[in-house]
C-alpha cells in the first residue's frame, strides 16, 4: 500500500489537484495498487483553519506518507500578514523539514502547442529539457534575514550561502540525470560577482572530472542563461543551479512551452518527494474552472515515476495528455483558432480517458 498526502491548498491549487488525483486513481486500479490518499491542509486555507500556515498535524503526517502532492497556495486574501504567517512559509517549511533539496522541472514543448508559444515556432518545436534548482540553500535560506534597524535607518538583508556538501548533492542529481538523457549539463551561476557562485563553479567542476567524464559540461553567467533561454532554448538538455536563479529560469523556460499551466516538477531530497505544479495559485482565475490541470497531472505521472517506480504507466499519462492535445481540446490558457475548449475538470476527464 502506498500513501500520498494530499495538499490542494488555495485558489486553483484545489482544482488542479483533484484532477490529479483522479489521474493517481485509475493509476492505482490500472497497476492494482492500493494508494490511499490523505487530504491535508496548508497555505491560507490553514491559516484561516487553524491559525498558522503549516500546521503540525499537517507536516507530521506528510512526513509519515510515502509522498506528497500539492497544489499551490496563497493569495491576496493573506499578503498582508507578518512574514511567518504569510502562506508561502508553508512551502519553505515543507521543503526544509522534508529536506527536498533538489527540484526537478522538466520543460518541455507538446508540437500540438507550439502556436501558443509566445516565440516562433521553428525556435521552440522539440523544446525538451530539465532545469535542476538548488530548493533548500542560497538566499531563501540564508541568516542573518530580515528587516533590521540601525540608528533609525531600515535595512533589508537576506543571505545567499552554499556550503560545499550542498552543491556536491545537487551536482550529482542533475549528471545522474543528464546520463539518462543527453549527456549535457549546462551549470548556472554569476561566477563573475558572486562568492557563492565561484565556490558553486569550482565544485560543479570537481564533482564532474571525478565522476561524470561522459556527460559534458558547460557553465554560463544568469543574465546570459536568461537570455540563451529565449535565443536558442534547444541548446539546453539539464540546467543546473541555485534555488533563486532556478526559481527565475524555469518560470521563464515555462513560458516557452505555451503556459505556465502545462509545467510539472519533483522535489526530491534524502526519504521524502514532493510533486507539485511550477504555478501559483491564480487568483485571477480561480474558482471558474479555467485552469489548467495539465501541470498538476504531469506532477503526479512523475510521482508515478520516481516514487512508486512505474516509469512505463508515467510514460502513458504523459502520452494520454499529448494525444488530447492533438486531438484539439485546450483549457481557456492554451486555447487557439480552432481549439475546442474544456474546463479544467473536462480536461482531467479527457486525459483519464486517454490512458
Ligand atoms: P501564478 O502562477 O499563480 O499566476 C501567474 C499567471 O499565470 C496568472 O495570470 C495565472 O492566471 C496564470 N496561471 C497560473 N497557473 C495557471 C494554470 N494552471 N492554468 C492557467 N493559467 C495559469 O503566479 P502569481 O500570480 O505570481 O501568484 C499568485 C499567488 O500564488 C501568490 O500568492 C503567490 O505567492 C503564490 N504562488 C504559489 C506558488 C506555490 O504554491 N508553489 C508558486 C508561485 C506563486
Amino acid at each position: 500500500m502506498f500513501k500520498i498526502a494530499v495538499i490542494p491548498g488555495d485558489g486553483i491549487g484545489t482544482e488542479v489537484t483533484s484532477q490529479a488525483v483522479r489521474i493517481l486513481k485509475k493509476a492505482s486500479r490500472i497497476l492494482n495498487e492500493q494508494i490511499d490518499f490523505v487530504d491535508l491542509k496548508a497555505g491560507g486555507i490553514a491559516i484561516d483553519t487553524f491559525g498558522k500556515p503549516l500546521p503540525e498535524q499537517t507536516l507530521s503526517t506528510a512526513l509519515a506518507c510515502d509522498a506528497v502532492l500539492l497544489g499551490a497556495v496563497g493569495g491576496p486574501k493573506w499578503d498582508n500578514l507578518p512574514y511567518e504567517l504569510k502562506p508561502e512559509q508553508a512551502l519553505l517549511g515543507l521543503r526544509k523539514s522534508l529536506e527536498l533539496y533538489a527540484n526537478i522541472r522538466p520543460a518541455i514543448m507538446f508540437d500540438a502547442l507550439t502556436a501558443s508559444s509566445s516565440l516562433k515556432p521553428d525556435i521552440v518545436k522539440g523544446i525538451d529539457m530539465v532545469v535542476v534548482r538548488e530548493l533548500t540553500g542560497g538566499i531563501y535560506f540564508g541568516r542573518p534575514a530580515g528587516i533590521l534597524e540601525e540608528d533609525g535607518i531600515r535595512r533589508g538583508v537576506n543571505t545567499m550561502t552554499y556550503s560545499e556538501p550542498e552543491i556536491e548533492r545537487i551536482t550529482h542529481t542533475a549528471f545522474k540525470l543528464a546520463k539518462s538523457r543527453n549527456k549535457h549539463v549546462t551549470s548556472v551561476d554569476k561566477a563573475n560577482i558572486l562568492h557563492t557562485s565561484m565556490l558553486w563553479r569550482e565544485i560543479v567542476n570537481k564533482v564532474a572530472k571525478e565522476n561524470y567524464s561522459d556527460v559534458r559540461l558547460d557553465h554560463m553567467y544568469v543574465d546570459n542563461a536568461s537570455m540563451q533561454l529565449i535565443r536558442n532554448p534547444k541548446q539546453f538538455d539539464v540546467i543546473l543551479t541555485e534555488n533563486m536563479f532556478g526559481d527565475i529560469l524555469s518560470d521563464e523556460a515555462s513560458m516557452l512551452t505555451g503556459s505556465i499551466g502545462m509545467l510539472p516538477s519533483a522535489s526530491i531530497g534524502g526519504k521524502h518527494a514532493l510533486y507539485e505544479p511550477v504555478h501559483g495559485s491564480a487568483p485571477d482565475i480561480a474558482g471558474r474552472g479555467l485552469a489548467n490541470p495539465v501541470a498538476s497531472i504531469l506532477s503526479a505521472a512523475m510521482l508515478l515515476e520516481y516514487s512508486i517506480k512505474q516509469k512505463e504507466l508515467a510514460r502513458k499519462i504523459f502520452q494520454a495528455a499529448e494525444k488530447v492535445l492533438n486531438e484539439g481540446y485546450r483549457t481557456a490558457d492554451i486555447a487557439t483558432d480552432g481549439t475546442t475548449r474544456l474546463t479544467t475538470e473536462q480536461m482531467g476527464e479527457k486525459i483519464e480517458a486517454a490512458i
